[in-house]
C-alpha cells in the first residue's frame, strides 16, 4: 500500500516561507493498492495531486474513489481545482460509507459548493464522470481491498478510516475531539495498525482553552497510537500559526515518547 500526502494543514492553506518544509496545503491523502486509488479528503493538496493523476493513463488507474472525513472547508476547497474531474474520459466514484453519515447526500454538497456564486463552472459541467455511491454501512470492500469506517467526535461529526490490503492496515483519523478521556471508537478502529495518521493540531497547553474546537494535542495522538498499539505514527493537521521552528520543536520532542513517531509534511510517501 503506497499513501502519499498532499496536503498536511489544517484550518486553511498558509504559503509563507517559514512553513514550507512541513507545507501550507489542506488535507488530502493518496492511497494506492494496485489500481485502486483512494483519495481521502479534497483539501488543496488536491489539486497537486491531481496534476499527477493527469499524466497517468486512464487504464492505469481505473477505479479512483474520493472519500471524506467530513465536509468542512479545509477538507473540500480543492475539489474545484482537482484537474482529471475536468477530462471527459474519466469516472470517479465518491463515497460515503457509514451507517451514521451525517451528510448523506454528498452530490448536494459540491453542487452547493460550486453553485456559480462561488464558483464559474457547475459541477455537472467539469467533465468527468462523477459516481456518488451512499453505502449505508461501515464496511466497503473492492478488489480485495477492506476499508472500515467509525463516526467520530467533531462538530457536526466526521469519520475515521481504516484501509485493509495484503495483511497490512491503515487509519487516518482527523478532526478529532477526544476530550478527557479516548474516543474508543478511534481505539477499536486503530488496533494494531501498522500505519495511523492522526491529527495533532495544537499542544497540550493550547488544548487548555480550546474545548470544543474538535481538535487533539499531538501528546492525545500519542496517546492513542500506544493504546491502539500501533506500529508507526504520522502526526498531521497543522496549525497554521505553527510555522516549520515550531513543528520541529513539537516533533523533537514527541520522538522522547513513542518509536517510530513523524509529523507530516506535504509529500512525505510512506510505503506499508
Ligand atoms: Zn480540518
Ligand atoms: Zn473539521
Amino acid at each position: 500500500m503506497q499513501i502519499i500526502l498532499y496536503g498536511t494543514r489544517g484550518s486553511i492553506p498558509v504559503c509563507e516561507s517559514e512553513y514550507r518544509q512541513y507545507g501550507g496545503n489542506t488535507t488530502c491523502i493518496f492511497v494506492r493498492v494496485r489500481d485502486c486509488i483512494f483519495i481521502l479528503d479534497a483539501g488543496t493538496g488536491i489539486r497537486n495531486l491531481g496534476k499527477e493523476l493527469a499524466k497517468c493513463k486512464k487504464t492505469d488507474c481505473p477505479n479512483v474513489f474520493l472519500g471524506f472525513s467530513h465536509f468542512h472547508w479545509d477538507h473540500i476547497q480543492g475539489f474545484p481545482f482537482f484537474l482529471p474531474a475536468y477530462d471527459n474520459s474519466r469516472e470517479f466514484t465518491i463515497t460515503t460509507i457509514s451507517r451514521e453519515a451525517k451528510f448523506k447526500n454528498v452530490k448536494n454538497i459540491f453542487k452547493t459548493q460550486m453553485r456559480k456564486e462561488y464558483f464559474p463552472i457547475p459541477l455537472e459541467k467539469m467533465g468527468a464522470q462523477l459516481n456518488f455511491l451512499y453505502e449505508d454501512s461501515d464496511n466497503f470492500s473492492v478488489d480485495s481491498i477492506n476499508i472500515t469506517t467509525a463516526e467520530h467526535n467533531h462538530p457536526g461529526g466526521a469519520l475515521s478510516y481504516r484501509i485493509e490490503a495484503n495483511g497490512k492496515s491503515f487509519v487516518f483519523c482527523t478532526d478529532v475531539e477526544h476530550g478527557n478521556s479516548y474516543d474508543e471508537r478511534v481505539l477499536e478502529l486503530a488496533d494494531g495498525a501498522d500505519l495511523l495518521i492522526h491529527e495533532g493540531m495544537y499542544t497540550k497547553e493550547e488544548m487548555i482553552d480550546r474545548e470544543g474546537w474538535g481538535h487533539s494535542s499531538w501528546q492525545q495522538a500519542i496517546e492513542v497510537a500506544k493504546l491502539a498499539k500501533v506500529k508507526k505514527l504520522i502526526i498531521t493537521h497543522h496549525d497554521p500559526d505553527h510555522d516549520d521552528k515550531f513543528i520541529r520543536k513539537q516533533e523533537k520532542l514527541s520522538k522522547d515518547l513513542f518509536d517510530d513517531v513523524e509529523f507530516a509534511r506535504d509529500k512525505m510517501e510512506i510505503n506499508i
